[in-house]
């Protein structure tokens, strides 16, 4: 669940064919598959001509924001790393580049993976529930997880995959054909997109539709605050609570991470957030319960955990999946320090992607993965005793 492509659709990117998976997932027919397709017009390309809009390597690079030029070099200030680069040099996250001093992008208008994905999904539960999110991964991340679920695509320079030619106007255009609530920034990390994510964002809202940043929440102030002012809805990692383990097993630091979230809140965004419990790294018990007592101290009880099952993947394959026990019991350390909304990801357990009433303990939303089953909420509140849900509701 949660911020993976799935491992089907994976497979079709790695064949350099993703069209298909966005049209067979938006009901529109899956007779074209043996061809090539333009996602945006749904016309079928014949072999011979070639690949559509799919482009072999990218395409496509726009001047960056958020630099600054010094000395014979330029600096990155879209995020905590700080990148000095000298001429031609790359960021650590390998889409952003010193051309003539100047930053550029190398991944505006060349997504790498679209789908349309259910919003609760990304995972993102008190946010127009049973929806439908056009989302859109690229090339590139800040960070370098041990662990990550996606690397095929963010541990990659986007000449290394096939993209898409899809700008921000053509984005917005075909997620309102698809009749999606929502554009999500998801798959890869967004940030290090972002000049793409807030053009689309902006015009999106253009055409009444929502934006949503799933992140791992590593990005300076200043251009959070830009995002702050088009993003709706986020769903940020926390990988732990520990600086150390930030540094060993995502090569990035927590305090920037905290940061995020205290804007986020301070600029009345909605964000969930998403731990993922990776044994002998995240898992444990007194950490867990500082994490959540700093949750309830600085931004409250109202935003969402997941605590999310990690499954052996990338340079951790070696590790076990996380004990269904070890999930069940964080989730209660988060409702003991005082988190109103507590659910579990990738793993099936009864309740665990329930929305219970903070109120009167009834059953506001139930879901089974993805789909929602049941649904006793009215306008924004508790249908049995009145009390109201945090979120963002229809
Ligand atoms: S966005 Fe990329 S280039 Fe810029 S500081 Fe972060 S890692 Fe470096």
């Amino acid at each position: 669940m949660d911020k993976q492509i799935d491992p089907a659709a994976r497979r079709i990117f790695c064949k350099c064919c993703l069209a298909p998976a966005v049209i067979a997932a938006s009901g529109v027919g899956q007779a074209a598959q043996a061809g090539w397709l333009d996602f945006l017009t749904g016309e079928t390309a014949p072999k011979a001509s070639g690949k559509a809009s799919v482009v072999p390597g990218w395409k496509w690079s726009k001047k960056a924001g958020h630099f600054k030029k010094m000395d014979r070099i330029v600096q990155c200030q879209l995020c905590p790393n700080g990148c000095r680069l000298h001429r031609n040099g790359r960021g650590t996250c390998r889409v952003r580049v010193n051309k003539n001093d100047v930053l550029y992008s190398l991944v505006y208008g060349n997504p790498a993976a679209i789908h349309i994905d259910p919003i609760e999904k990304k995972p993102l539960y008190h946010f127009y529930p049973g929806t439908d999110s056009f989302s859109l991964g690229f090339a590139g991340c800040n960070l370098s997880c041990l662990n990550c679920q996606n690397w095929e695509l963010s541990q990659k320079k986007p000449e290394e995959l096939q993209n898409y030619s899809c700008f921000p106007h053509q984005a917005v255009e075909t997620a309102m054909q698809k009749k999606c609530r929502s554009i999500a920034y998801t798959y890869n990390e967004p940030s290090v997109v972002f000049e793409f994510m807030h053009d689309t964002a902006r015009l999106a809202h253009l055409k009444q539709l929502k934006n949503v940043w799933v992140t791992n929440g590593y990005i300076n102030r200043e251009p959070l605050l830009e995002l702050c002012e088009c993003i709706d809805g986020a769903n940020v990692d926390l990988k732990s609570f520990s600086d150390d383990v930030y540094r060993k097993l995502n090569f990035g630091r927590l305090q920037p991470v905290l940061d995020t979230l205290k804007t986020l809140h301070e600029q009345n965004v909605w964000f969930e957030i998403t731990t993922l419990i990776v044994p002998a790294y995240t898992d444990d018990s007194a950490m867990i319960r500082d994490m959540c007592a700093w949750i309830v101290d600085t931004i409250g009880g109202d935003h969402p955990i997941h605590f999310s099952r990690f499954g052996p993947h990338y340079k951790l394959k070696h590790l076990p999946p996380t004990p269904p026990s070890k999930l069940l019991e964080a989730r209660d350390i988060a409702r003991s320090a005082g988190i109103n909304y507590v659910y579990i990801g990738n793993y099936r357990t009864g309740d665990g992607g329930t929305t219970f009433c903070p109120g009167c303990r009834a059953k506001v939303i139930e879901r089974i993965g993805y789909v929602i089953t049941g649904m006793n909420l009215k306008g924004g509140a508790c249908g049995a005793c009145g009390h109201k849900i945090a979120g963002r509701w229809s």
